[in-house]
């Protein structure tokens, strides 16, 4: 029998940041250790996705390499023969069945996703590639018959929409494509309540991005532990001067205490608790700059004693593997809309 798929994949456009760790990585690494063997587990790289917003090319390739490193560094098992790493550009079908998918999605659609719309927000040249980008995604999900994709909020409109484009393609030509879980279920599935969502520490308005112009407001993985305590101690708070959880009233401070309960494993009731009475931030974000630098202290020592050679040849193995099972899908879909015999 075929073992339910579990996928994610995290864009190779620049250093990975705190927020993609506790959102992405994190919760795929659990499932891992806990799921290891009833599941296949796909993490890849979006290569093709890097440049759907400007980028250095001439660091493409190594980048790529380097977010892998840190998969490893956070504890992925890349002995697990059910766990697959492997590049976007590598395996040709999610291209092919992105060109096929965009003649069964709509403007209107795409035209909704709330990434697009800040992405493009004030841009003078927006590319085609940045519009279609949810629908690469959807074959990347699509081709493996992927039911959990453990992503950030960021994404779940999109893993929605890839839903509702196998929805009806399924329609039209009979059970192509398993469908992944509606939003709640992938939550639930993550054991979590809602999904994570960290945010830009200058601006907490906006989530942490890796693609951020300025990166003053984002932890990347590679910040010296310095630099990273510096960040926390200037993020922009407020001016109520009492520590209270209220994402939506009082998003800078909601955010430290988000990192502090992630980055402890404590519930934010008892982080709270543990500030009552004050009425400054110093002590909190003392606290969380601490946790922070601890924190990568440890992740890049853990990083520095990872052995290239190991991920290479897991890439090998894996893109091989992925091509086949890939490619058996781009066929069955191409039967099905009268491409093939
Ligand atoms: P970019 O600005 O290049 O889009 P990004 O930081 O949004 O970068 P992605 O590569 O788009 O990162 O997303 C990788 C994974 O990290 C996705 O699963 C996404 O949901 C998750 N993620 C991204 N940003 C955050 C965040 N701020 N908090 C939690 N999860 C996040
Ligand atoms: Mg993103």
């Amino acid at each position: 029998m075929k073992k339910p798929v579990i996928l994610t994949g995290l864009r190779s456009n620049n250093d990975l940041h705190i927020g993609n760790y506790l959102g992405a990585l994190m919760p795929l690494i659990n499932m891992q250790v806990q799921h290891a063997k009833d599941y296949d587990i796909h993490l890849f790289v979006p290569d093709l996705h890097s440049f759907t917003t400007p980028i250095d090319h001439s660091k493409l390739y190594e980048q790529t390499i380097n977010n892998l490193r840190i998969y490893a560094a956070a504890g992925l098992d890349l002995d697990s023969p059910n766990t697959h790493i492997y590049r976007q550009s590598y395996v040709s079908a999610h291209s092919e069945l992105t060109v096929i998918l965009n003649c069964f999605s709509h403007m209107g659609e795409l035209s909704r996703m709330t990434q697009y719309k800040e992405k493009a927000e004030n841009k003078p040249n927006i590319s085609v590639g940045l519009f279609d980008y949810p629908i690469l995604m959807a074959s990347d999900i699509l081709l493996y018959d992927a039911q959990y994709v453990p992503v950030g909020a960021d994404q779940s409109q999109h893993i929605e929409l890839a839903r509702d484009i196998a929805i009806r393609m399924n329609n039209k030509f009979g059970d192509l494509f398993t469908l992944p879980e509606p939003e709640a279920k992938q939550a639930e599935f993550m054991s979590q309540t809602e999904r994570m969502r960290i945010r830009d520490l200058i601006t907490p308005e906006k989530k942490m991005s890796k693609s951020d112009e300025t990166g003053k407001g984002v932890i990347f993985l590679t910040d010296t532990p310095e630099a990273a305590a510096k960040k926390i101690m200037g993020a922009t708070t407020d001016s109520f001067g009492e520590v209270h959880y209220d994402k939506k009233e009082r998003p800078g401070i909601s955010n430290l205490l988000d990192i502090l309960a992630a980055l402890t494993d404590t519930d934010i009731k008892e982080i709270v608790s543990r500030y009552a009475g004050q009425t400054q931030y110093g002590e909190l974000k003392k606290d969380v700059a601490e946790a922070v630098s601890s924190f990568l202290t440890d992740f890049q020592f853990k990083l520095s004693q990872i052995d290239d050679a190991v991920i290479i040849k897991k890439l090998e193995a894996s893109e091989i593997q992925m091509n086949k099972v890939a490619n058996s899908k781009l066929l069955s879909v191409q039967k099905a809309l009268g491409l093939r015999l």
